[in-house]
Order: C-alpha cells, then structure tokens, then sequence
C-alpha cells in the first residue's frame, strides 16, 4: 500500500497562505481540506446549520471543536481513495491536532506521512500588509506600498474613493495577530519536536516562497 502523504499549512493572516496552498495541491495533486472554505460554503447555503454559523464567524470567532472535527472527519472519508490532502485553517488548537492524528492513524495505521509548513511573518510585516490595502466598491484592491492607487485615494477603474475594510484596520488586525499567536504557538511545538516543522519566510515574493516549499518539499521527499 502506498503512503498517503498529508500537509498541514500554518500561516497568519497577510501570509499569503492561501495562495500557496493552491500551489501545492496543483502540484501535488494533492485536495485541500480548508475548514474556512466549509464553514462559508454551509453559511452561504443557508442551510440551517449555516445560520447558526453565521454568527460566529462574522463575529471571527472559533466554531465548536466538535463541529470541526466532524466536518473534517467526513472530507477525509470522501478522499480515503486518493494519495492525501492539505489542511488549511485546521487545525487550530491542541484538541483538533490530537482528533486529526487519531483520525488518520485509525484509518491508515501507519502508512501514511504528515508534515507542516509554517509560512513566517513578523507582526510588523503582517500589520504593514494588511493595513495597506484599500478597496474599492467596484471590487479593485490597492496597497499603498506594493500596488498604490496613483492618484492618492481614487480608484484607477471608476474613480470612487477607495476605503479600508472593516477588518483591516489596525485595532482588528492586530486583534487577529492575537488570536492566531494563542492558537497556533502551543501546537508548533508538537511539530517542531517531531522535526517535521517547514519553517518558510514570508518575507518574499509569491514565486520565491513557492520556490522554497517545493525545495524543501523535495528534500524530505514528499
Ligand atoms: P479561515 O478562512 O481559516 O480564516 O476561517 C474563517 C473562520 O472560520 C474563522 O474565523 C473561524 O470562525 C472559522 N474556522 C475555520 N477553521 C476553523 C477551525 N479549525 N476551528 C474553529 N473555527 C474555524
């Protein structure tokens, strides 16, 4: 039986985790389970569970453990047949990485390999990221260091004045910085003393960072 191979992927927000993610599924062809993108898909359903949802993830705060673990328990089921997946958003603290560890090594003993990848960003950098950019109504983003509008607040396209979005500024932000420090710090540690911890430096550019997760993707040999 060959191995399954899973990745988890940890960034804070203005990481560009995301976008990475992506990239490495296309890569790898590997599905992405992204807690995130499931909870938003229930929300926007509007099913009845997505309403009781709802609240809790405009308010930006975590949603049940058990409800986590079970909507991640049924997309493993769904990929049991393929080589193994990204997690992206999960998991966010102690309880869920202990659920994930049993799930997998219940259904695959110990045929299978799992890694995680932290993209690294100072809170100075994420605050400079993510208290940048300016939006439009029109749906154009700006970043008044990597993409600024040229003419000062006015939007390029339909020259509406551009503004920030609610969650970033700076107070928010900043706030989010928090949350995600208290969730994810305690459970590097796991990783890190499993020396299965990729530490990648968000600092670069999009292509660079991708560059160096596949290298060091390539060098454990996933
Ligand atoms: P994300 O797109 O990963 O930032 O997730 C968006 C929102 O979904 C979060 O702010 C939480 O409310 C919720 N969420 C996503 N993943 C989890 C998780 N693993 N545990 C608890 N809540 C989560």
């Amino acid at each position: 039986m060959i191995k399954k191979n899973f990745l988890v992927f940890f960034g804070p927000p203005g990481s560009g985790k995301g976008t990475q993610v992506e990239k490495v599924s296309q890569k790898f062809k590997l599905p992405i389970i992204s807690t995130g993108n499931l909870l938003r898909h229930e929300q926007e359903e509007g099913t009845p569970f997505g309403k009781k949802l709802s609240s809790i993830l405009n308010r930006g705060e975590l949603v049940p453990d058990i409800i986590i673990n079970k909507i991640v328990a049924e997309n493993l089921e769904k990929i049991s047949n393929i080589k193994g997946a990204i997690f992206d958003g999960f998991p966010r603290n102690e309880k869920q990485q202990k659920f994930l560890l049993r799930t997998l090594k219940k259904v695959y003993k110990d045929n299978f390999n799992i890694y995680a990848v932290l993209i690294n960003l100072s809170e100075k950098i994420i605050l400079e990221r993510l208290t940048g950019r300016r939006v439009c109504e029109c749906g154009e983003t700006y970043h008044l260091l990597y993409n600024p509008p040229r003419n000062k607040n006015i939007c390029l396209k339909c020259d509406k004045k551009l503004f920030i979005r609610e969650d970033d500024k700076p107070v928010i932000v900043k706030n989010r910085i928090k949350i995600y420090q208290r969730e994810i710090v305690p459970i590097l540690k796991f990783w890190e003393n499993k020396s299965s911890l990729i530490i990648i430096n968000g600092k670069k550019k999009i292509s660079e960072i991708n560059r160096n997760i596949f290298r060091e993707l390539k060098k454990i040999n996933f």
